[in-house]
């Protein structure tokens, strides 16, 4: 099977990753193709099963961690797992197409380890703190509880910045559309 290339995209949650990725998604000639997760926590929202994640619970996530079906997994949250299966890049690759993922900060680097010559990794960072903080309030899918406890998250998250291929920063979305679109045309050129 012919490898594609791999474009890993992280960032703290509400920094506008998913928007972005979502953009690149729908640009065909691009022929990206996203890597859908695991993960053992509930759907939210208008969330489906095969298309957004695959959703597991968590004695089906460690049944594959012990299969070693993941390239890489991580307990983001407390008893929240969340991992790529290995039959996601040949799924993907085998359609002729580049991989997107969009995942945490340290799964992110552990794919770059693994692929250092196919990948493309990109750290999207808000602009700040607060402006995050504020779109997830806007949002208005996760308890005050969540929002805290993913904010205390970015701060560690936003350290990982250095370590990757490219920083992003969203503050004008449509600005970063376009970045994020050249940084990806130019790499599969
Ligand atoms: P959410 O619950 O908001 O969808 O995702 C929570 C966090 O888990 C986000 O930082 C998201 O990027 C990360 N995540 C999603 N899928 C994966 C994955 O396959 N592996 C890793 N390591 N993190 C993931």
């Amino acid at each position: 099977m012919k490898k594609g290339k791999l474009f890993v995209f992280s960032a703290p949650s509400g920094s506008g990753k998913t928007t972005i990725v979502r953009h690149l998604l729908a640009e065909e000639n691009l022929k990206l193709d996203f890597s859908i997760s695991a993960t053992s926590r509930a759907p939210r929202g208008k969330e489906v099963h095969g298309q957004d994640y695959y959703f597991l619970d968590v004695a089906e996530f460690q049944e594959n961690i012990r299969k070693e079906n993941f390239l890489e997994w991580e307990e983001v949250y407390a008893n929240n797992f969340y991992g790529t299966l290995k039959s996601e890049l040949e799924r993907i690759w085998s359609l002729g197409k580049h991989v997107v993922f969009d995942i945490d900060v340290v799964g992110g680097l552990n794919i770059k380890k693994q692929f250092p010559e196919e990948t493309l990794a990109i750290f999207v960072k808000p602009p700040s703190i607060e402006e995050m903080e504020r779109r997830l309030r806007g949002r208005q899918t996760d308890s005050e509880e969540k929002i805290l406890e993913r904010v205390a998250k970015a701060e560690k998250e936003l350290t990982y910045a250095k370590d990757f291929d490219v920083v992003l920063v969203n503050d004008n979305l449509d600005v970063a559309k376009k970045e994020a679109f050249d940084l990806v045309a130019d790499f599969i050129k």
